[in-house]
């Protein structure tokens, strides 16, 4: 076993941290009260080659290995503190890029890997329906010259900014066969409409809504993969969201330790810093054990993942590990902090508020037949 980094990823981790504390600060307190998308801070991203990670030289971007990707992540997640941003660029790189690029065509990943690479065009998937169930609700059918999908889409986020939509919908055959299939949706196909915008919890600098699909027709050469393909679409998505998309995450619950530890050593009570009460003592411990063991599940996991070894299991442990345990880190820092850590202005009832729906947006979405 070797639990080390190489030179080249240490000092990526480095840059990426110097990156994200340097340049993706702004007022995240008021864009989380306005519900703004960090615009300035996806470009800058972009630039620096964040969504450009996973995808390979030849397309525009580094093509970094799974481990290289948690492992910058987890530092873009320590220097930066909008979680609404992270969420944001996970939902481009697992939900538009990766399906892309593991089951595009050489047309299509032409056409949208560079655009997606860079930042210039934003790309999501959309999966989740209003009602749930075994199926999606949302149709395809052919037509003379490509398919028409009718239906509707919630909690895409993104929806009203992506130029490019991964459409998952249950296509039927002239023979009567059916499965789910996967479509490259652009921004302003006709009958593609975002309906409404839902105003959530947390996360609240990654807008989310619900879109419609009225007769929106796609040409033939916007089916991704093949067809009924798209459950197996979804599953590598998920896989990799599974492993990449919380590590961030581990970044915060970092930072958070760190905050936790100092102001327990700064604030006194009853004579003596609050760090000296067994009760706060054992909190700080407490989330450095889970930081400690959230890094251990999720670099596994990714480890597994770069050497194309089968990841799934420790993918789930890891997510659903690390999930819980940033919202109990998170709860922890605000007890350590006392009435400070309840008030806005301390950003720590923020990270609680992101950090509960690494519980819920990684659950449950299975692949429908
Ligand atoms: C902030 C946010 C952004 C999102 N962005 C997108 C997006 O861009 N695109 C998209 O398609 N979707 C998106 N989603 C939707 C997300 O994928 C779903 O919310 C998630 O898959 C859970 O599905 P659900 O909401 O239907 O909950 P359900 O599946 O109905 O789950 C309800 C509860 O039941 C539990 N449950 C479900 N199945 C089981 C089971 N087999 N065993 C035990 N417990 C179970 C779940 O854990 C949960 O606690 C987003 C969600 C959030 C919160």
């Amino acid at each position: 076993m070797d639990f080390s980094w190489s030179d080249e990823q240490t000092a990526f981790r480095k840059e990426v941290a110097r990156f994200a504390r340097e340049e993706l600060q702004d007022d995240v307190i008021l864009r989380d009260r306005e519900q703004e998308f960090f615009w300035n801070g996806w470009r800058k991203c972009g630039r620096f080659g964040i969504q450009g990670l996973p995808v390979p030289a030849e397309f525009g971007g580094s093509g970094s290995d799974a481990l290289t990707t948690v492992g910058a992540l987890e530092a873009l997640g320590y220097g930066c503190r909008d979680n609404g941003l992270l969420f944001s660029l996970n939902a481009h790189m697992w939900g538009s890029e990766i399906p892309v690029l593991s089951f595009g065509s050489e047309a299509q990943k032409r056409r949208y890997l560079p655009k997606l690479a860079s930042g210039e065009w934003l790309g999501v998937m959309a999966a989740a329906e209003l009602g749930g169930g075994d199926v999606f609700q949302t149709r395809a059918r052919r037509s003379s010259t490509g398919f028409v999908l009718t239906g509707s889409k919630t909690f895409v986020t993104q929806a009203a900014d992506a130029e490019l939509i991964v459409v998952l919908a249950d296509l039927t055959a002239p023979s009567g066969a059916r499965g789910t299939s996967a479509f490259l949706v652009e921004k302003g196909t006709p009958g593609l409409t975002v309906t409404r915008r839902l105003r959530k919890m947390g996360l609240r600098t990654s807008p989310t809504a619900e879109l419609s699909l009225a007769d929106c027709e796609v040409p033939l050469e916007n089916l991704l993969g093949s067809e009924w393909q798209g459950g197996e679409i979804l599953k590598t998505s998920m896989e990799w969201e599974s492993i990449c998309g919380l590590a961030s995450y581990i970044g915060t619950m970092q930072r958070l330790g760190e905050t936790s530890l100092e102001y327990s050593r700064e604030r006194k009570q009853f004579g003596q810093p609050i760090g000296k009460f067994a009760a706060i003592a054992r909190k700080i411990t407490d989330m450095e054990v889970r930081l400690e063991s959230s890094r251990l599940l999720l670099y596994k996991a990714a480890w597994l993942k770069s050497r194309g070894e089968d990841s799934s299991r420790e993918a789930a442990m890891a997510k659903t590990y690390l999930g819980d345990s940033c919202v109990q880190s998170c709860l922890d820092a605000i007890q350590i902090h006392g009435g400070y850590g309840y008030m806005t202005e301390y950003q720590i009832e923020r990270e609680l508020r992101d950090a509960i729906s690494a519980r819920i947006h990684l659950a449950g979405l299975e692949v429908p037949a």
